[in-house]
C-alpha cells in the first residue's frame, strides 16, 4: 500500500472539503457573472474550509474544455447558454484531491453534462483494483456513446500523490489496448469529457496560457524575479498557481517585468488553455477516488 492509514485520513479530509466546497457553488454560478468572481469564491471557500488550492479554480466555457483561470484583472464573464466547467482542487499537506461539475444554461449542454455524470458513475461503480485502463476508458466510452455524445479521447484522468496533480498513471476517456493496471491503495482521478457526436473529439492547446508551475528553481538575475520565485517554490512547490496568486508579492510597478522574467528564463512554465479542436462545446465531470481491492471509495 502506498499510503500509510494517517495520510489516507489527510486524503479523506481533502476531499470532504472539496466535496462540500463543490456542492455550495452548484448553485452560486450564473450567467454574466465575472469568471474571476468564481475562481476567488471557490478559492476563498477552500481556505476558509482549512484546505488550500491544490491549483487555480478552472472555469472553462463551451469549446474550452479545460486549463482557464482567470488571469490578474480579468473582466470576461460567464456568457449567457453557455456551458461551464468548473474544476476545483484542494490539498490538505499536499494530499490532493480533485474534483469538476458542469453548470449548463442550454438544454444540449444538459444533457451532456448528465452524460459526464453518468459515464463517471458507470466508471466509479465497476472500477476495482487491476483493472486494466483501457478496460476503464471503454466503459466510459461505450456510456457516453450510448447516450449519442462523443468522449473527447485526448483528455485523461490521473493517479495524485503528495504534491502531485499527475503522479504518473492516467485513466483514458477510450477504449483502449493498454494492459496498465490501476493499483489497489493508488488514489485516481477520473474525469470524462463530453461533446458532442460531430465534433473531432480532441482538444488542442490554444496560445493562452493561465496557468504556471514551477519548472526549475535556478538563478534568475532581477531581485524581484528572486522574491517571486523564492514564493513558488516555497508556497506553491510542485503545484500549479495562477499568476493572480502573485500579486502583491513585489510591488505592483515590478510584477508584469518579474513573471516574465521568469517564464523567460523557464524557471516556470505554462499550461496552455485547451480547446475542442472543430470549436464545439465540451462538459466534464469528475471524482476522486481510493483504489480498493473489489471497488473504489470516492473521496469527494
Ligand atoms: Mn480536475
Ligand atoms: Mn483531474
Amino acid at each position: 500500500m502506498p499510503y500509510d492509514k494517517e495520510e489516507l485520513e489527510t486524503f479523506r479530509k481533502s476531499g470532504k472539503i472539496l466535496r462540500e466546497t463543490r456542492e455550495e457553488m452548484r448553485s452560486f454560478v450564473k450567467e454574466n457573472m465575472l469568471i474571476i468572481d468564481v475562481c476567488e469564491k471557490v478559492e476563498g471557500k477552500i481556505r476558509a474550509k482549512g484546505g488550500k488550492p491544490a491549483f487555480p479554480c478552472n472555469v472553462s466555457i463551451n469549446e474550452v474544455a479545460a486549463h482557464y483561470t482567470a488571469p490578474p484583472g480579468d473582466m470576461s464573464r460567464i456568457p449567457e447558454g453557455s456551458t461551464v466547467k468548473v474544476d476545483l482542487g484542494v490539498h490538505v499537506d499536499g494530499y490532493v484531491t480533485d474534483t469538476a461539475f458542469t453548470v449548463c444554461f442550454n438544454p444540449e449542454g444538459r444533457s451532456m453534462a448528465n452524460t459526464a455524470e453518468l459515464a463517471l458513475k458507470t466508471a466509479i461503480d465497476n472500477i476495482h483494483g487491476d483493472m486494466a485502463l483501457g478496460k476503464i476508458g471503454g466503459l466510459i466510452e461505450t456510456t457516453i456513446k450510448n447516450r449519442g455524445f462523443k468522449p473527447i479521447s485526448n483528455l485523461t484522468g490521473h493517479s495524485v500523490g503528495r504534491y502531485l496533480i499527475h503522479a504518473g498513471s492516467s485513466i483514458p476517456n477510450v477504449a483502449g489496448l493498454s494492459i496498465n493496471k490501476v493499483r489497489t491503495g493508488e488514489v485516481y482521478a477520473i474525469e470524462p469529457f463530453v461533446t458532442l457526436p460531430d465534433a473531432i473529439g480532441r482538444v488542442e492547446d490554444a496560445p493562452q496560457i493561465t496557468i504556471y508551475r514551477l519548472l526549475k528553481s535556478k538563478s534568475v538575475k532581477s531581485d524581484p524575479a528572486k522574491k517571486m520565485l523564492k514564493h513558488i517554490e516555497t508556497i506553491f512547490r510542485t503545484l500549479p498557481f495562477a499568476e493572480r496568486w502573485l500579486v502583491g508579492v513585489v510591488p505592483a510597478e515590478q510584477h508584469k517585468v518579474a513573471f516574465k522574467e521568469l517564464f523567460a528564463s523557464k524557471a516556470i512554465m505554462g499550461y496552455p488553455v485547451f480547446v475542442e479542436a472543430s470549436k464545439k462545446p465540451v462538459a466534464q465531470a469528475e471524482h476522486t477516488v481510493l483504489m480498493k481491492d473489489d471497488s473504489c471509495e470516492v473521496l469527494t
